[in-house]
């Protein structure tokens, strides 16, 4: 797969060209209406260190809900399967954002990766750490090699301004008694993580641990046990990509986890991570040129999980 890939990620790139003016950036968070839609890069990084790339993979974007992705490992680092006492492991079936299902289920969130679930995670590293936003950013650091990477202040602050239906989720949960922290503390901590800014190289090196049975690559150092590794690739292959999450695991076939800043991170077991950024969205959140690359990866290469 490795000797041809650099021409199959500028071939993957001309293909999805014409979708790029196609998809919605987000707007809702309106600091981020301000990227342009025209953008779109492409990273792999071998379990060994090899990096592959094309467009703009070294441009530094909004990761917003990727933020999900590693609030959760770091969580798992902290509390290891405790975890599972304030989130479940079942697609949610509704929006990220979606304030229905906590009323039936007494404040539990379905799964970490929907809004709800993230806030409770983020309520543990409140818990944990004195500023989880630093402690976020410097896992990020490390696990990406980019040391200079950070928050983006006006995003972080853009959100929380806009951020009445977090609030209101975080305020519902706690009435349940599923919050440990002040919902204030839990939104800023929360909009700092979504606000991260990484590039493409920055995240497909990012996430190697999960391909690599929860060990950082090239050292002895274990990020996760092997066995929560394949419970987070698990997770993200069945609610990793909002409600569309059956729908990608049928054409990419990838574990994967994206964000409305058009960011998609994935993985293969034993062989790379790798993360699509093009910020134009399609109907479920996820970017539009973003899943079609990726579904063209896996076609191409012929590497998948299945
Ligand atoms: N910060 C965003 C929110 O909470 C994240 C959304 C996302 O990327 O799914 O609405």
């Amino acid at each position: 797969m490795f000797e041809r890939l650099a021409s199959t990620l500028d071939e993957i790139a001309a293909q999805v060209r014409p979708l790029l003016s196609q998809g919605r950036v987000a707007s809702y968070i309106p600091e981020l209406a301000t990227v342009p839609a025209v953008r779109f890069g492409m990273a792999v990084v071998s379990v060994d260190g090899r990096v592959f790339k094309t467009g703009d993979a070294d441009q530094p974007f909004s990761i917003q809900s990727i933020s999900k992705l590693f609030a959760l490992l770091l969580a798992l680092q902290t509390e290891g399967d405790g975890v599972w006492r304030r989130v479940g492991r079942e697609p949610s079936g509704t929006a990220f954002n979606s304030l229905v299902q906590l009323e039936s289920e007494q404040g539990l969130p379905r799964n970490p990766f929907i809004n709800a679930g993230a806030l409770a995670i983020t309520d543990i590293l409140c818990t944990r750490f004195a500023t989880p936003e630093n402690a976020l950013v410097q896992q990020l650091r490390k696990l990406s090699g980019n040391t200079a990477l950070d928050y983006n202040l006006r995003v972080a602050n853009s959100e929380r301004r806009h951020s009445d239906r977090n609030a209101a989720m975080a305020h519902f949960m706690r009435s349940f008694g599923r919050m440990d922290n002040p919902v204030d503390r839990v939104l800023d901590a929360y909009c700092s993580h979504c606000a991260i800014e990484m590039s493409c190289v920055d995240l497909a090196r990012a996430v190697l641990p999960l391909a690599h049975h929860g060990q950082l690559p090239g050292s002895e150092e274990r990020l996760l046990s092997a066995s929560l590794a394949k419970r987070v690739n698990a997770l993200m292959l069945t609610c990793g990509t909002y409600d569309a999450a059956g729908d990608f695991a049928f054409r990419v076939g990838l574990p994967a986890k994206s964000g409305v800043g058009g960011g998609i991170v994935a993985l293969i077991p034993n062989v790379c991570g790798l993360c699509v950024w093009s910020p134009g969205l399609d109907a479920n959140g996820n970017s539009l040129a973003g899943v079609q690359a990726l579904e063209l990866f896996t076609t191409l290469t012929g590497r998948s999980i299945f």
